[in-house]
């Protein structure tokens, strides 16, 4: 299981999230060259330890633990996971 962010980030991308991860998976941050064209930020499945820090960083509540997702953002649990598949 992971932490997924879903469509409401789109459009904000603040990355606050970020700076809270303790295991640096939520990607890209301002600082990586594939932010400005993404389109939201990512959590990787494989790295995230749902500690659940960066759910109430989230300014628009986009971050949710995987179980708890609402029914019409199921998606994005394959997007996140895409997201890293193809960057790796
Ligand atoms: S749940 Fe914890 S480990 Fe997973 S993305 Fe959020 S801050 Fe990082
Ligand atoms: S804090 Fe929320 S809106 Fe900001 S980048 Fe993270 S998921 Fe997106």
């Amino acid at each position: 299981m992971a932490h997924i962010i879903a469509e409401p980030c789109i459009g904000t991308k603040d990355a606050a999230c970020v700076e809270v991860c303790p295991v640096d998976c939520i990607h890209p941050g301002k600082g990586e060259g594939d932010y400005a064209g993404a389109t939201q930020l990512f959590i990787d499945p494989d790295t995230c330890i749902d500690c659940g820090l960066c759910v109430d960083e989230c300014p628009v509540h986009a971050i949710y633990p995987q179980e708890d997702l609402p029914g019409e953002w199921k998606q994005y649990i394959q997007i996140n996971a895409d997201f890293f598949k193809n960057r790796k």
